[in-house]
């Protein structure tokens, strides 16, 4: 294994031991205390919110019931930092690399600006795990999965 592999395999394994995110922990960007904003702007009441299994950790989702539909044909990244906040959605695409970001997928960054005040960008863990394993395409690929969230 390459060292960005074993990085990612190491950042992966510890997403997977993270337990639950507390539902109503300080990692929400709460509007006030029963409720969070959607995207659209509409608050979200607490009881409504919704947590899935990303396939490493439980996200919470605050769509709105009138953006969902919608927001579910999105790529949803999730901040392991922010104990599986959705933090941004990602119309679907394939990057010049051949990364794909599919509709309704999950990905996963280990921190954002909102858990992360320093840090400026996020490396999707899939899309660094997509480049070490197409070395070919990276003489192609100019953004090594960092993203402004
Ligand atoms: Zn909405
Ligand atoms: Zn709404
Ligand atoms: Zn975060």
């Amino acid at each position: 294994m390459s060292e960005l592999e074993e990085t990612f395999a190491k950042e992966m394994e510890l997403l997977r031991k993270l337990p639950p995110p507390p539902p109503l922990g300080k990692h929400i960007p709460w509007e006030d205390m029963q409720h969070t904003r959607c995207h659209c702007g509409h608050l979200v009441p607490k009881n409504t919110l919704r947590t899935y299994w990303t396939g490493y950790i439980y996200a919470l989702d605050n769509a709105c019931e009138c953006c969902k539909k919608d927001l579910d044909q999105m790529t949803k990244i999730v901040c392991a930092g922010c104990k599986g906040r959705v933090v941004a959605r990602i119309t679907p695409h394939t990057d010049k690399d051949g990364f794909e970001f599919k509709a309704g997928d999950t990905l996963h960054v280990k921190s954002c600006r909102f858990c992360d005040t320093v840090i400026k960008e996020s490396t999707i863990g899939e899309k660094l795990y997509y480049l070490t394993h197409n070395k070919d395409r990276l003489k192609k690929q100019v953004d090594m999965g960092k993203y402004r969230l």
